[in-house]
């Protein structure tokens, strides 16, 4: 009798040694990548290109991150099922539910609307522990989330200009951790920082990136959606 593997199996165990041989070595972070099917979260024309390791565009002028850097941000904020992590740009929903497998519970934030409606109806049929620890709502990120929070990990997945907005750096705890790229586009870099008091912090750059920028307020549904040239299938 032969045993037979899924040409998706066969992508998502390349995609996983590709991911080692990149220094990805954290067998939770690699579990989750394995678990949560990437296909499910971009347009279905793309469905064949899932586990190559590229951003996708996801519509309204956003992208799913290139899954080395998922991993690479999962890796750095460093989760336990103990852990209460706030997301700033849920876009496809992709990241957030790494996030969901490996944490206790995840807040997420997304300006567009229609991508966040999309997402919660993924968070709703993977069904990671009953749904029930991811919480995603509209709004400016930039802003925090709306109620009176701290939060043990921050990861933010658009990039800020020079540092992560105040309202972020504050809802941290201290001793947690917020992972943020910084910069302009073209010249990014990925940022970890630990808050050591409430005004002190430990950074570390992790790594050069390319994300689309942290922008401020709700975009009105009808609103015209600048694609930004070439930005769409560039940033991570
Ligand atoms: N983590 C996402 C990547 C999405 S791209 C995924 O895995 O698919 C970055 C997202 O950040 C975009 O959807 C963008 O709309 C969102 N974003 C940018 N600025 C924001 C803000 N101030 N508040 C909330 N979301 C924001």
């Amino acid at each position: 009798m032969h045993s037979s593997i899924s040409t998706h199996d066969k992508k998502v165990c390349h995609l996983i040694l590709k991911l080692r041989e990149q220094g990805i070595t954290e067998m939770d972070v690699l579990e989750a990548i394995e678990r949560v099917p990437r296909e499910i979260f971009v347009p279905p024309v793309m469905r064949d290109r899932a586990y190559e390791d590229i951003a996708l565009p996801i519509g309204r002028g956003q992208t799913i991150s290139q899954p080395s850097v998922v991993a690479l941000m999962t890796r750095a904020l460093e989760l336990s099922n103990r852990h209460t992590v706030l997301e700033i740009g849920t876009g496809s929903g992709y990241q957030t539910c790494i996030l969901a497998w490996l944490a206790r519970r995840v807040y997420s934030i997304e300006r567009h609307v229609p991508l966040l409606k999309q997402a919660e109806v993924i968070f709703r049929q993977l069904n990671i522990r009953n749904a029930s620890n991811i919480t995603a709502i509209a709004g400016d990120g930039m802003k925090g989330w709306p109620q009176f929070m701290t939060f043990d990990r921050i990861i933010v997945t658009a990039a800020a200009r020079t540092k992560p907005p105040q309202a972020l750096l504050d809802q941290l705890k201290v001793g947690g951790l917020m992972v943020v790229p910084v910069g302009d586009i073209g010249d990014q870099v990925l940022r970890l920082y630990k808050k050591e008091s409430e005004d002190t912090y430990a950074l570390r750059d992790l790594a050069p990136v390319r994300f689309v920028p942290l922008l401020p307020e709700v975009v009105p549904e009808d609103a015209e959606v600048d694609i930004g040239a070439g930005q769409a299938v560039m940033a991570c």
